[in-house]
């Protein structure tokens, strides 16, 4: 048996080993400690390997799927090995000691799962090939639970920010590729081929050529070669549900790094779930496929003015309508998910209760179909879906003949097929339930003829039917010529058989058996029928997801009184009572008020530097236009009263270090990367946020640093930008910086007593509060007092000295600084271009070194 584990074990590419025993799925070795810990069971052993104790665990086989899903959860990757015959097989094919054969029949991994009971239902769940030709990073992914795949190609330098986007939970290199992502699984190289990835997709989808999915590169050829080739890998051969991939352009979407997703904290809060996040604040969506498509559209939203105001547009429509939102919402939330339903079908592990989802899912699309149809005064975006949502007729009238209404998910004990579908399984069923009857009459005859009132004719899974009398009265039954056989005797109880029960059960039990075969072959041809408009099927799903996400967002906008942002090509942001909508939600949960703020960039006051006390609102306020500009974006209303936003191309978001502890690497050094990544990229169309961008080391350092990123940001990334900080210093640069002006939170000390009031105000931060938060915070009085003391002296000596700004007087500006460098390496450049090398005598060259050298 080792032998066999261990073969197995060599096949299954490092994952952990699930060895199906009986009733369990057992693990050794390694496989085992790590499972144990995980899972927290025990840890036993058996056997010995080389002399030692082989280390064990195992898991039921009836309740494996919750183990799976925390060994997925915990970055684990299973592959199954089961029985692939009986006992008696193994005994018939190599005699009575004979190991019972076992193969890996499938891999299941985070970014492979189908299984409703795996997944979350309101997020997706996508597995993303990653490889690299000619310089550029293809990807490929997809969400196998739905069947979505795209394409993208991108500098490599721009994957890191293309992968954040998509989120993926499980990522696929080759093996020898030069992008760098450790959690990768790997695969061979050679089967990241391009020409191989184009005719997989074109043998996939029945086409000649792929010109009418869009135009693939070569990298993303080889990404989905990749892509594939990892699937079919895990699946041992069988393919899931793959639909026409699609191109995605980075530019169609406004660019946000993982630093800025997980700082703006989008799609998960600062514990990772939900709670917390941007998108647990605004989902109203009444079906997972709309909160999985919302989800989508907030990780990347639009750059494309006319694609942006084309959802808005939808989305203003149903605000408007109250009573059409109600409608198509009420329909909607009686609709399965049947993008999933068809994902497991696909795959081959569809149920009946699938095949059910997909009448009642196409069913409630009609209906939807019909609401929309109805008006005359549709945007473009609900007529462009209307055709999706119908055309299943003869699916779902076929459907509805066929299913019963409630199909079972388990197909094995049938009972799913309806009655007046087929003929002939009814007829089967009659037989079953004609000799049902006849064995109640046979009881009623056995009871006369026996005279025993307390005879029954009862059945189990181990005797089938059976007759069963009471100990005292089975004396006449065990007579040689009473007609009955003895089987069994229980306490109390003596079992018998007779031949006219045995005929009848026998009757029963073909009767039976025909029908399974009968139902499990409907099957088959139902999910023949849903495979073969599958694509169809996934557009439905879309359609629906889009309207429920519109429906949703215009539902979210009536209840907290939000506006149509108005979308524009300039470069201005100019929202006006603007709130921040996770911490509202938070405040207002605990009766407090959030206080609106107006944030005005434009062209000729780009860059805001923002002052005020810890805990004034200075982060929120920075967020909450961040997340305005995503929201408008992607397509929604916006928690303000008016909102005026230039398409903004990139968004970049960045909090210094002492709020980022949690992470590993040297904080500051995060912080230096993240920020150096925004001077590089940054541009006129961006948005910047930064949040006391140099806390993270010495006060001088940091005040230098801030100094000059703002300035940089200022002069040459000419962002918009808001930037939060505590150095009062800085605001000596609105005397140099034109388009930078000086805001801060208000705060008022009263009776002794900060209060702060969360709002914004023109005009540089009037002093520091940092006794007065200390002493909000609890910080005990003698320590206040003695604090108090200490900033009086040092006040005293900023007085004298002109403090920690003292040298800046005489500070070039920034560009002059810039200019002035960049003469010098002008005039270097010159001189050095006006050499005539093959002329210079060895004794000229070093002294035109010593003259350069001179010159730097
Ligand atoms: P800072 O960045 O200035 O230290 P934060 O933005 O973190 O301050 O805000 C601190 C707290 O103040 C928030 O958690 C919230 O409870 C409250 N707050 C912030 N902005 C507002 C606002 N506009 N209205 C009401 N309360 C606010």
């Amino acid at each position: 048996m080792m032998a066999q584990y261990l073969a197995l074990k060599q096949q299954a590419d490092g994952c952990l080993l699930f060895y199906r025993m009986g009733d369990f799925f057992e693990l050794f070795f390694e496989d085992a400690k790590i499972a144990a810990s995980v899972l927290d069971i025990a840890l036993t052993s058996r056997g010995e390997h080389g002399g030692v104790p082989i280390p064990m665990c195992g898991v039921p086989v009836h309740s494996a799927e919750g183990y799976l899903a925390r060994l997925i959860r915990a970055g684990c990757r299973v592959a199954i090995a089961e029985q692939t015959e009986t006992p008696e097989e193994a005994r018939k094919r190599a005699g009575s000691k004979a190991l019972v054969a076992r193969d890996i029949v499938r891999f299941v991994t985070a970014g492979t799962l189908t299984e409703d009971a795996l997944l979350e239902p309101r997020r997706a769940n996508v597995l993303a090939a990653v490889c690299t030709v000619r310089g550029m990073a293809g990807i490929a992914a997809c969400d196998i639970s739905t069947g979505r795949m795209e394409l993208e190609e991108c500098a490599p330098e721009a994957l890191a920010a293309a992968l954040a986007r998509l989120g993926a939970t499980e990522l696929v290199r080759a093996e020898d590729s030069a992008v760098e992502l450790p959690e990768a699984a790997e695969r061979p190289a050679r089967a990241f081929d391009s020409q191989r990835g184009a005719d997989r997709l074109m043998a996939l989808h029945g086409v000649a050529t792929l010109d009418g999915f869009g135009t693939f590169s070569r990298a993303m050829l080889a990404a989905a070669a990749g892509l594939i080739d990892y699937l079919e890998h895990v699946g041992r051969g069988n393919l899931p549900l793959l639909l026409p991939p699609v191109v995605r352009e980075a530019s169609a979407f406004m660019a946000m790094d993982e630093a800025t997703r997980a700082s703006l904290e989008i799609l998960s809060g600062s514990g990772g779930g939900r709670k917390g996040s941007l998108i647990e604040a605004i989902d109203r969506c009444v079906t997972s496929a709309g909160a999985r498509l919302l989800a989508e559209d907030l990780a990347a939203p639009l750059t494309d003015l006319a694609a942006i105001r084309a959802r808005l547009e939808l989305v203003s429509w149903l605000h408007d309508d109250p009573l059409l939102r109600g409608d198509l919402r009420a329909v909607l939330r009686a609709a399965p998910d049947i993008g999933r339903a068809l994902g497991r079908i696909v795959a081959g592990r569809g149920s009946p209760r699938d095949l059910g989802q997909l009448r009642d899912g196409l069913g409630e699309a009609q209906r939807v179909q019909t609401l929309l149809a109805a008006r005359t005064d549709r945007p473009a975006l609900a007529d462009g879906l209307i055709p999706a949502l119908g055309g299943h007729g003869a699916l779902i009238d076929l459907f509805s003949r066929a299913l019963v209404p409630a199909p079972p998910t388990e197909r094995a004990s049938g009972g799913f097929i309806a009655g007046g579908y087929d003929a002939a399984l009814d007829a089967l069923r009659d037989a079953a339930g004609n000799s049902r009857r006849a064995i109640a009459a046979l009881e009623a005859r056995y009871r006369e003829e026996t005279g025993t009132p307390s005879l029954k004719i009862r059945h189990n899974g181990v005797l089938g039917y059976f007759i069963e009398v009471p100990a005292r009265h089975a004396d006449r039954l065990m007579l040689p010529d009473s007609g009955f056989t003895h089987r069994q005797t229980m306490a109390g109880a003596v079992r018998f058989n007779a031949l006219a029960l045995h005929e009848e059960a026998s009757r029963i039990a073909e009767a039976g058996g025909h029908a399974l075969a009968a139902e499990e072959a409907h099957f088959e041809d139902l999910t023949a029928r849903a495979v073969s408009a599958r694509e169809a099927i996934a557009q439905t799903a879309a359609a629906l997801a889009r309207i429920d996400v519109a429906a949703g967002q215009a539902e979210r906008a009536a209840e907290g009184g939000w506006c149509l942002p108005h979308l524009t090509e300039d470069t201005a942001l100019a929202i006006r009572g603007g709130r921040h909508p996770v911490v509202e939600a938070a405040l207002v949960a605990r009766g407090e008020r959030f206080v609106a703020n107006d944030c005005t960039l434009s062209p000729r006051d780009r860059l805001w530097l923002i002052g005020g006390p810890n805990m004034g609102g200075k982060s929120t306020f920075l967020r909450q236009n961040a997340l305005i500009v995503i929201l408008a974006q992607a397509g929604g209303f916006v928690p303000a009263e008016a909102a005026d936003i230039g398409v903004v191309d990139r968004l970049f978001s960045r909090v210094g270090a002492a709020d980022n502890l949690a992470r590993g690497r040297s904080t500051f050094m995060v912080e230096m990367v993240e920020t150096a990544a925004i001077l590089a990229q940054a541009g006129e169309r961006s948005f910047v946020i930064l949040d006391e961008v140099g806390r993270g080391t010495s006060t001088y350092d940091g005040l230098a640093l801030a100094w000059a990123v703002a300035e940089a940001v200022h002069e040459v990334n000419r962002s918009r930008c808001l930037f939060a900080t505590h150095y009062h210093e800085l605001a000596r640069l609105a005397e140099t910086c034109e388009a930078l002006s000086l805001h801060h939170v208000r705060a008022r000390e009263w009776k002794g007593d900060l209060v702060l009031l969360h709002e914004l105000a023109q005009g540089p931060a009037d002093k520091s509060y940092g006794l007065a938060v200390a002493r909000l915070a609890g910080v005990p009085a003698p320590v206040v007092k003695r604090a108090k003391s200490v900033l009086d002296r040092l006040e005293k000596g900023r007085a004298a000295t002109g403090g920690l700004a003292a040298g800046l007087d005489d500070l070039p500006l920034f560009a002059a600084a810039i200019e002035a460098a960049e003469e010098k390496v002008d005039a270097l450049r010159e001189k050095l271009g006006a050499i005539d090398i093959d002329s210079l005598s060895p004794r000229a060259a070093l002294d035109l070194l010593y003259d350069l050298k001179h010159e730097l």
